[in-house]
């Protein structure tokens, strides 16, 4: 990989959704040195822009947040209630550990059986070893945000398997793509860093309004459709990079997939079709921006998603950062 110490690094980083602060700031640290401009706006998006000749305005966006918990209510007997930042799921929350900002580390629990929660997040409680209400106070607040933590690791076929890889693994290719930005391109590119993804894809549709995009790309995760589970569908793990066609939030724009096909093929970057029937990315609300703006995808397949043990092939991720170079070299005809 290129540099897998900043993806493992980015991964570790704390930054539920609408609180994704120590997470801009260290990428702003990264992009700074590379791009022409940097700016962060009033919801928090962090856009880097590398100035090309100007043919089209191109815009990229990863979701710098990872979902999470947030305390709606401390009981007397210091255990506490939680809602969803973010779509989880109850059966991968259950027993797990989870981080607040400040330090404090809880074991999520649940009220009753797991199996009878049917994925309800009312069922659960965050269990920080408080004594009472007044202990656990000292604390944490209402308000206070938890999400999974837990180390960057390899799986024996060399998967990597990390929390917040959805969608950290997406900033590190924009960063990445970045770096490698020679700055004579034909378009101009805005990275942008956008937040609160996860509570429907609120940072990319303003930073969309600023930039005023010909073409954006969401750069994001995608489940897996290859070991049991639920979903079905042709997505594989370490396949290639998907090219998003069609997930239940936006139709992607035919041209923008046949130029990345077609990329693909010229330069021999593994790739796949993506459909899927549930989910969705930042491509939608970039989607429905000014007059409608022409939109893709590029998806690592991803195993385990929304948990705090996702996996991805590191070729995956890569291969997604050369179509990301070849795509942002490319003159566009329409
Ligand atoms: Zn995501």
């Amino acid at each position: 990989m290129r540099d897998e110490a900043l993806l493992e690094r980015l991964t570790q980083l704390w930054g539920v959704s609408g609180y994704e602060k120590l997470v801009r700031e260290a990428i702003a640290e990264e992009v700074k040195p590379y791009a022409d401009k940097v700016w962060t706006d009033p919801i928090g998006n962090l856009i880097a822009f590398k100035k090309g000749r100007g043919e089209k305005k191109i815009m990229y966006a990863a979701h710098m947040d990872q979902i999470g918990f947030m305390v709606k209510n401390i009981e007397e007997n210091g255990l506490l209630r939680i809602c969803n930042m973010g779509w989880n799921w109850a059966g991968s929350a259950y027993n797990e550990r989870v981080l607040f900002r400040n330090g404090t580390v809880g074991v999520v629990g649940c009220y009753g059986p797991i199996e009878e929660a049917e994925n309800k997040i009312e069922k659960l409680f965050v269990d920080i070893g408080a004594k009472d209400r007044d202990d656990a106070k000292r604390m944490v607040k209402i308000g206070d945000c938890c999400g999974y933590f837990g180390p960057y690791l390899h799986l024996a076929g060399g998967q990597i398997c990390s929390k917040s890889l959805d969608d950290r693994l997406g900033c590190y290719q924009l960063i990445a793509s970045l770096r490698e930005n020679p700055g004579d391109l034909p378009n101009d590119i805005y990275y942008c860093f956008v937040v609160q993804e996860e509570l429907g894809c609120r940072g990319s549709k303003v930073a969309a309004q600023q930039v005023l995009p010909d073409i954006g790309i969401a750069v994001d995760i995608t489940p897996a459709h290859d070991y049991p589970n639920d979903l079905t569908g042709a997505n594989k793990v370490g396949d290639g990079i998907a090219i998003k066609i069609c997930d239940p939030s936006v139709v992607a724009d035919e041209d923008v997939t046949d130029a990345m096909e077609q990329l693909c093929v010229e330069n021999h970057i593994p790739y796949q079709r993506e459909v899927i029937d549930r989910g969705g990315t930042d491509a939608s609300s970039m989607n429905l921006t000014g007059d409608g703006v022409r939109t893709g995808g590029i998806c690592v397949v991803t195993r385990y998603p929304h948990s705090q043990s996702s996996v991805v092939a590191p070729e995956d991720i890569e291969a997604g950062i050369d179509l990301m170079n070849a795509f942002s070299a490319r003159s566009f005809d329409f």
